[in-house]
């Protein structure tokens, strides 16, 4: 490709509001442009990537044994009614009127759509297994769009599903999947970790996995050991040994105090309370008020120096979500203001976190404006309390799996996401089957996703460097940037259409750059764009000599034009 040609629009500065590496470097590179929140363009360049993305899951899905297929991206509001999904995906699922004002969504994944042609078109257990995939674009309408690619509202997605006779088989299935995400993602040369994920409360039947990017932007959070294979999302990951033994509670507690009032105006934070006490924030009691589903209150303790995870508490409660109860809420409950809410006297359910129980003693709200309780013995003072893992783990946490190692909490951009789903839609869309024994039974269904929009912007987030992208060799849009230093030396641009020709020739993706541009705005381009060889021709071309760089080179290695092309091919193995 001449680079003249190409529209490659390179920008000095990245707009303000671009917070992730790879955002600001798609946009100064020229790769990606926005043309509304969430809603991106992808310029040749970009396209180019992506279409090797989306040739190493082809090639991976035909591997593991899926098919392609396209599915419809808008699908009737009916069948989302059927799954019951239509009001429960809520503001993210976009929804539209044809004109004869019937009701139509945007898919933002594909279980109700593949589901119904499942169960049309799949009568028997002969033709089980099957697992279909696409790549196609989906829409969401996220509340919070960022990041560039990362989370989009218009993005691509490779949706995979599949279809077994027994657990057994989806197990199977399942397993192939996973093998093939470790394919793509190694392929893409991404630093990842497949992670356990949650299920959720609704539809928990299934197994989980996520595959993450390991990124200090990412927003999910993971726990990985330092010992064993153990790796987790924090939504999931469990700071109990289930081997360990039972907490025992040591001392005497009938000598011990009795919890004592502290009168702590102007005391509302954590931090302040340690101040006050002068003492650390794991003899603090944290206790918080969360709403269930709307309804009903409980209160949730947890050290001071631990958070809460309400994906624990929902999980344990049997609902999908619970919110923090509001100020008003809090003080009708608790009789005082937030800061000052403790787990002494409370007349609603108390979830104390197993590390609470462990406390000698602590330091608790009183409920009570202005006073904190001190002395208090949660094994003694709290026996109304049901103690569990209610907290996300932290780092150095002893490992849940192996018992030895120790947890280290990572960021992670969720690439991809597998999961086991059980007969979920099966059910209620009716894809049934004849079995072996001749009934009618519902599919065991299996979903996979990898994003593939997302996966750019990974990959961009993890191979670049202070001037630029950095491509693998395997995704880069060329392979090759030759650059003419000048092109008014008739020398250097004859040397540099020779080394064009004969690269293309030899099937290499050559980029030249061709434009007649100062030295400084070349190299500063080829430097965002960010090809993996580069060879550059100067004074050199007289004599036949060039510059080559690869990525990480400060300064060029001066080779004759036959060394570079000798070199390329054996590099790229052509
Ligand atoms: P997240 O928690 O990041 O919102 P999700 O759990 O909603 O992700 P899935 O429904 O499992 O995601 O979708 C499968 C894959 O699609 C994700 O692993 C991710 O790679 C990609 N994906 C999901 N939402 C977006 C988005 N808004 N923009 C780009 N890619 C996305
Ligand atoms: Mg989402």
């Amino acid at each position: 490709m001449r680079q003249s040609k190409l529209l490659a629009p390179t920008l000095r500065e990245a707009p303000s509001d671009a917070e992730a590496a790879s955002h600001r470097w798609l946009l100064r590179a020229g790769y990606i442009r926005q043309l509304a929140a969430g809603i991106y363009t992808y310029l040749p360049l970009a396209r180019r990537v992506l279409h090797k993305i989306e040739r190493i899951v082809h090639e991976e899905m035909e591997r593991a044994g899926a098919q392609e297929l396209l599915l419809p991206a808008m699908q009737p509001a009916e069948l989302w009614k059927e799954s019951g999904r239509y009001e429960r995906y809520g503001d993210e699922l976009i929804r539209l009127k044809d004109r004869h004002g019937r009701e139509f969504a945007l898919g933002p994944t594909h279980e109700e759509v593949i589901t119904q042609l499942a169960g049309d078109e799949i009568n028997s257990y002969r033709r089980l297994p099957v697992t279909l995939y696409q790549i196609q674009t989906k829409f969401r309408d996220e509340r919070r769009p960022r990041f560039g690619l990362l989370r989009g509202r218009e993005f691509l997605m490779k949706d995979a599903y599949s279809f077994d006779e027994d657990w057994e088989g989806l197990n199977q299935s399942y397993r192939a999947m996973f093998k093939a995400y470790e394919a793509i993602l190694g392929r893409c040369d991404l630093d990842y970790r497949a992670v356990e994920a949650d299920p959720g409360a609704i539809g928990g039947e299934g197994e989980t996995h996520e595959f993450m990017v390991l990124a200090d932007i990412g927003e999910d959070r993971i726990a990985v050991c330092n010992t064993c294979d153990y790796a987790a999302n924090i939504e999931k990951a469990s700071s109990v040994n289930s081997d360990a033994a039972p907490p025992t509670i040591t001392g005497s507690l009938i000598t011990a105090p009795q919890p004592a009032q502290v009168q702590t105006p102007e005391v509302h934070t954590i931090d302040q309370l340690c101040d006050f006490f002068q003492s650390g924030p794991d003899h603090m009691i944290k206790t918080l008020i969360y709403t269930v589903d709307g309804l009903q209150s409980v209160a949730v303790v947890v050290r001071g120096d631990h958070e809460v995870n309400e994906l624990k508490v929902a999980t344990y409660l049997g609902v999908t979500e619970v919110h923090l109860a509001d100020a008003a809420t809090v003080e009708q409950i608790t009789g005082a203001p937030v800061s000052f809410a403790g787990p002494i006297g409370l007349d609603i359910p108390v979830l104390m976190d197993r590390d609470v129980l462990l406390m000698s003693e602590g330091i608790a709200g009183a409920n009570q404006v202005d006073t904190h309780l001190q002395s208090v013995i949660p094994s003694r003072d709290m026996v109304h309390a049901v103690a569990g893992d209610f907290r996300n783990v932290v780092d150095g946490d002893t490992c849940p799996h192996c018992g030895k190692g120790v947890l280290q909490l990572l960021h992670g951009i969720e690439v991809g996401h597998i999961f086991k789903l059980g007969t979920k839609y099966s059910e209620r869309l009716n894809a049934a089957f004849l079995n072996r024994q001749g009934q009618r039974q519902p599919m065991i269904m299996g979903c996979y996703g990898i994003g593939i929009s997302r996966l750019l912007s990974a990959i961009a987030e993890q191979h670049h460097d202070e001037r630029g992208l950095a491509w693998p060799t395997s995704l880069a849009p060329y392979q090759v940037h030759i650059m003419p230093v000048s092109m008014k030396d008739t020398r250097q641009v004859e040397l540099a259409e020779q080394l064009y020709a004969k690269l293309l020739e030899c099937g290499v993706e050559v980029l030249l750059d061709d434009r007649d541009e100062r030295p400084g705005s070349k190299f500063k381009d080829a430097e965002l764009i960010g090809l993996p060889y580069r060879i550059v021709i100067g004074k050199g071309a007289d004599q036949d000599l060039v510059e080559w760089l690869e990525h990480g080179m400060s300064d060029g290695e001066v080779i004759s034009s036959q060394q570079a092309i000798d070199r390329a091919l054996q590099l790229l193995h052509r």
